[in-house]
């Protein structure tokens, strides 16, 4: 990317037509981590009503479908999947046409992502050594990988018997037999995930030389993309520069770089993205600017038409960053932001 160029919009790769839903179903988990806060597996939150649930998405279609939207709804926790009415919803929408992405820690019994896997488009998996299921983890990514787009993240604790255990599971799972398509990365830890302040955790100067030296790789064995309804296109967005040039967005490296920087921007979160907490409150995004919108099952939701002026320093979240925006310089009209988006 060129990354000292001015931009002027953000936009996606193929069109503006995606919503992009990111649902944290719960805070339960079936793990207790370490570095994880408890806030994310404690289990504050109750499951949810099915049958709200089902009257919530009427709710997002009837406003979102006149627009013309195709959906993607990514699924997190906590670990999603152990919801009792997961399976069934993701029923309901993978018979609507509904895109489904999923990311899981991939500890339940591989019987369940057997029967699911076929509806998923793109399944993350995280890898956290102290759940001592290696091996279930390993048939669940080789079981899904083919069938969905699929990316493993292998947590990295600094802790020399933890870091063992995860450099132990790269080379088995790089070593499973079969035909397989996903990408594997060594990811750093970081301290107080799920709170206000999250930090990287401190690491050992050969620990550092190891992810120096293992960066990203991508397992093709399949040779062919896997077969799923979403075309990987959807899933990308594009830098325009001001001299009009164009290339794909790095959202990481952006984020990296620390030139996520967009306040005074005008951004189409709300339109093209909607973010759901674990307590059922609905936002415009992660970055939570705009407020509240409200509860996914108050009757009375107000679902935006507008898309709204960014009042944040950093935008730290890749889907955030990758949601289409345009700054006031891009001579793109904003003259129908309204006013209550522009205070809100
Ligand atoms: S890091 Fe993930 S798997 Fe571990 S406790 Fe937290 S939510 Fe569960
Ligand atoms: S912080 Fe939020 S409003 Fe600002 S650019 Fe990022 S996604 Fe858009």
């Amino acid at each position: 990317m060129k990354l000292d160029q001015p931009v002027s919009k953000i936009e996606y790769a193929r069109s503006d037509r995606l919503l992009h839903i990111m649902w944290m179903l719960h805070n339960q988990c079936n793990q207790k981590c370490s570095y994880c806060h408890p806030a994310n597996y404690e289990g504050s939150s109750q499951w949810l009503d099915y049958d709200g649930v089902v009257r919530f998405l009427d709710r997002i279609f009837k406003h979102y479908d006149p627009m013309g939207k195709e959906y993607l709804f990514s699924f997190t926790g906590g670990e999603p999947a152990i919801w009792p009415d997961f399976f069934k919803l993701c029923e309901y929408l993978y018979e609507r046409g509904v895109h489904i992405a999923l990311t899981t820690n991939a500890t339940r019994r591989p019987e369940f992502f057997e029967k699911c896997a076929h509806m998923f488009d793109v399944v993350s998996i995280s890898y956290h050594p102290e759940a001592e299921r290696d091996d279930i983890v390993i048939r669940n990514i080789t079981g899904m990988s083919g069938q969905c787009h699929m990316g493993v993240r292998v947590m990295m604790p600094p802790n020399l018997e933890l870091w063992n255990r995860s450099v132990r599971f790269i080379e088995k799972l790089k070593a499973s037999p079969g035909k397989h398509w996903y990408s594997l990365e060594p990811v750093r830890i970081l301290e107080g995930f799920g709170t206000e302040a999250p930090f990287l955790a401190q690491y050992a100067d050969w620990q550092e030389d190891y992810f120096n030296h293992h960066s990203a790789v991508f397992v093709n064995t399949l040779g062919h993309e896997p077969n799923t309804r979403l075309a990987k296109s959807l899933l990308r967005s594009s830098v325009v520069y001001t001299d009009g040039s164009k290339e794909e967005l790095d959202a990481t490296l952006y984020v990296n770089r620390d030139l996520a920087r967009f306040r005074g921007w005008t951004c189409r979160i709300g339109l093209d993205q909607l973010f759901i907490d674990f307590k059922g409150d609905v936002w415009r995004a992660g970055c939570q600017v705009g407020g509240i919108l409200g509860h996914i099952f108050d009757e009375n939701l107000q679902l935006p038409t507008q898309p709204i002026l960014c009042s944040k320093d950093f935008c730290h979240c890749n889907t955030d960053v990758m949601t289409p925006k345009w700054s006031p310089r891009s001579g793109t009209s904003t003259e129908k932001i309204t006013e209550a988006s522009i205070n809100s």
